[in-house]
């Protein structure tokens, strides 16, 4: 038997059930038992639909209330000594501080550090590790769930971040200092908790490996080695090793060699080295062949998969078994909420109809094509179907990417003259403050924004409202002092869907969320078609904002990279072909910004980063389109325009190159959050562009003091000098309360005043 297995579930709740719950005991509205309750129900739903859609294997301990490597910390105990909880069995008051930071007795105590998940939109928390950290089990919740699973009557495969990537994904408390030299100590508590699954009844544990899909150094390699014989020498349950996102590669031999009972590969991503994996795969061990793309939301070709899949279920019968290419997290959670995709909806799938094609393939392997004869039937009629659709192909659209010249990607003049322009056209103070762009979403706005989709406010009335909300935030920013304003962002729902709503080509859902990080989830658009700009997005509501002040007012947009990848892409052409046609519909938006009287715009690039290939051999190649997308949206304006740029939550150090090739007049850049060590990569690279320096993080509500402030900038002045930095949160602040914003914006203004002040006395500086 070909068993379908899934590897994890969505575990926000198809109503965003666990974003209520969670943000409701925050706010303590809710207790904790209440709280529980929902994540409770949340899981049983999980396993119900796994169960009534075939799934033969479920996963366990897939489910968490902010983050799979924050429990996972938790679970071994590695709890940076500033939280004061070290070795305690961690309760969700002190869970959620490691998250989101907490004062207490006038203390700050900063949250750990987030970052991206691999090539995922997906943050997860920074383990911090160093040469002291001792590892104890100090979480039972592997085992819990997988009781109460069984108590439900589902015999689950428990699943946990293996202990490598754990160790390769956390970042070190001393420098020089290689976390994987705890290897030795984490894994007894490893194996301490394989030990009390297996004694709990499971017969299976995951253990996420992704890490494997990466170029690894010998270290690291020696690492797996070591980490899975001290593992399997114990009894203990079978270990599924898995991987995904990435192919196994130049450690596919590694791979086979560890001492585990299954591996599961990721067939999408790299489809080729099945047939190595078939011929090198030890002979006692199971192939979990991930052929369903967990990070898109297209239909498959389960004709195909089948075709693709029967020479290795020939040779390895009832070892292979199917399974999406990683968990299902990464899309939403069922396409039966959408009524409103029109064609489109019969060539999708979310997790619920990932996991009936995942045993629909299972089971034509066992008892042949005519045991799924309807089901294939649908999935070939909707693969014929989008592929002759006149909804994708626009003849212009295609045109115009390959009219596209090389001069159409680069600025009419040298960075240094444009400097010159503009310093002197807009003749900013040193140290000049700005936001990066959205204020506050209050329930306000959010409630003016659902009745105007439900049409009970007119366009008119919506407008107006947008207006004053510009008019506020305007106001707010001159009162505070701030140099360069914004018009805060209020018509947005979110940065990407909002321009995928206004562009040809997307498609936007009613309920497809996926989380971004802890209680924050998007709804990523559909990118199904030729991409095209009808008329104009931002350029009123800029204008707008222009004409209430006399103080530069940013253009927003979000920049074509970033709008590839937090969308569900095309997978019918490359995606750089689907990034040219978004950067061309970007530029033309920054044109008629300019023809408007917008002399500055900013071109939010935040998931530059995340789009680099887990390979190194790959990325150039991707760093070369992505650069010449942004420059070809942002190159076409006058010299005295000025680009910014912003990015953040990502480790920037090693596509420094590709920040400097975009030829940006100034980049904004969260370093609050990391400590800073932009700082030092910017200055490794000589970068010449303006540069500002998140100087706090606006993820968490405390209030940054004028001091801390102060601090910030004072060790940016270290390495980049006064005439350079500009000085602005993090990032974005529409997570954020009224409140915080005005006394932490106040703040910030103070601090770049003093600073200025400062730098006035001890330097001969003009500008
Ligand atoms: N301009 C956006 C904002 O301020 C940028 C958000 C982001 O970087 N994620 O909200
Ligand atoms: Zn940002």
């Amino acid at each position: 038997m070909a068993r379908s297995l899934n590897l994890g579930m969505p575990r926000i709740g198809p109503r965003r059930e666990m974003k209520r719950a969670i943000e409701g005991y925050w706010a303590g509205t809710i207790d904790g038992a209440a709280l529980a309750e929902t994540a409770r129900l949340t899981r049983a739903r999980g396993w119900r639909e796994q169960a009534q859609a075939g799934i033969e294997d479920i996963p366990s301990n897939d489910f968490t209330l902010y983050d799979q490597v924050l429990d996972t910390t938790c679970l071994v105990g590695a709890i940076p000594p500033r939280f004061g909880l070290e070795g305690d069995v961690v309760d969700a008051n002190s869970y959620f501080s490691l998250a989101r930071g907490r004062t207490e007795a006038g203390r700050v105590v900063a949250p750990l550090e987030m970052t991206k998940w691999f090539d995922t939109n997906y943050h997860y928390l920074v383990p911090e590790l160093g040469p002291g950290t001792e590892f104890a089990l100090s979480s039972t919740k592997p085992v819990d769930e997988f009781r109460e699973a069984l108590g439900l009557g589902y015999v689950t495969r428990p699943v946990l971040v293996g202990p490598v990537t754990y160790l390769l994904l956390s970042k070190a408390t001393v420098p020089g200092f290689s976390p994987l030299e705890l290897l030795p100590t984490l894994l007894p508590v490893y194996t301490e908790v394989l030990r009390r699954l297996a004694a709990a009844g499971a017969s299976w544990v995951q253990l996420d490996e992704p890490c494997l899909g990466t170029d690894l150094d010998a270290d690291a390699r020696d690492a797996f080695t070591l980490a899975y014989r001290t593992l399997a020498a114990e009894p203990s349950p079978k270990l599924l090793l898995a991987t995904y996102f990435s192919g196994l590669g130049d450690n596919l031999e590694l791979a086979v060699s560890l001492p585990v009972a299954g591996l599961h590969v990721d067939l999408v991503r790299d489809p080729a080295q099945l047939l190595t994996l078939v011929d090198r795969l030890d002979p006692e061990s199971v192939l979990s062949a991930g052929v369903i793309d967990g990070r898109n939301v297209w239909r498959s070709d389960l004709r195909r998969s089948i075709e693709f899949l029967g020479p290795a279920h020939e040779r390895l019968g009832d070892r292979l078994w199917v399974s999406p290419s990683c968990s299902l997290q990464h899309v939403p959670h069922d396409l039966s909420s959408e009524s409103e995709l029109g064609q489109l909806r019969g060539w999708l799938a979310f997790a619920r109809q990932k996991l009936d094609e995942t045993a629909t393939i299972a089971r034509a392997l066992v008892e042949g094509l005519s045991a799924v004869a309807d089901a294939l039937e649908a999935s070939d009629s909707a693969v014929d179907s989008r592929s002759r659709s006149p909804l994708i192909h626009c003849a212009g659209v295609g045109r115009r990417v390959r009219a596209l010249s090389p001069a159409d990607a680069i600025r009419h003049s040298p960075y240094e003259k444009r400097r010159d322009i503009q310093r002197h056209a807009l003749a900013l103070p040193l140290l000049p403050t700005t936001t990066i762009g959205s204020f506050p979403q209050t329930p306000e706005i959010r409630a003016a924004r659902a009745r105007h989709a439900t049409g009970k406010l007119s366009d008119d009335g919506y407008r107006q409202f947008c207006e004053n909300e510009i008019a506020h935030v305007i106001a707010q920013q001159e009162l505070l002092g701030l140099d360069v304003l914004v018009h805060g962002e209020p018509e947005r729902n979110d940065m990407v869907q909002y321009f995928g709503e206004r562009l040809d080509g997307f498609a936007c859902t009613e309920s497809g969320w996926v989380q971004s990080y802890g209680t924050r989830y998007v709804r990523p658009p559909i990118l199904y078609g030729d991409v095209a700009r009808p008329a104009p997005i931002t350029v009123s509501w800029a204008r707008y904002a222009q004409s209430l002040t006399a103080s530069p007012v940013k253009g927003m947009l979000t920049g074509p990279v970033t709008i590839l990848q937090w969308s569900f892409v095309r997978d019918d052409q490359p995606r750089s072909e689907s990034c040219r046609q978004i950067a061309l519909a970007v530029r033309d938006e920054v044109t008629d910004l300019e023809a408007a009287g917008i002399r500055i715009i900013q071109v939010d690039e935040p998931a530059l980063r995340e789009g680099l290939p887990l390979r190194h051999g790959e990325r150039a190649a991707y760093l070369a389109w992505s650069t010449e997308c942004f420059k070809v949206a942002t190159a076409a304006v006058a010299d005295g325009t000025q680009i910014h740029t912003h990015m953040c939550y990502a480790e920037f150090g090693d596509i420094m190159d590709a920040v400097v090739a975009l030829d940006v007049d100034v980049i904004s850049i969260e370093a609050a959050r990391s400590q800073m060590d932009i700082v030092n990569d910017l200055a490794a690279v000589d970068y010449r562009s303006d540069v500002g320096l998140g100087v706090y993080d606006i993820h968490s509500p405390t209030v940054p003091s004028e001091d801390e402030i102060t601090h910030f900038i004072e060790q940016a002045l270290k390495v980049l000098p006064p005439d350079r930095l500009w000085v602005n949160p993090d990032c974005g602040l529409k997570t954020r309360r009224d409140e915080e914003v005005a006394a932490a914006l106040s703040n910030m203004v103070a601090a770049a005043r003093r600073a200025r002040l400062s730098v006035h006395r001890t330097s001969s500086v003009t500008v």
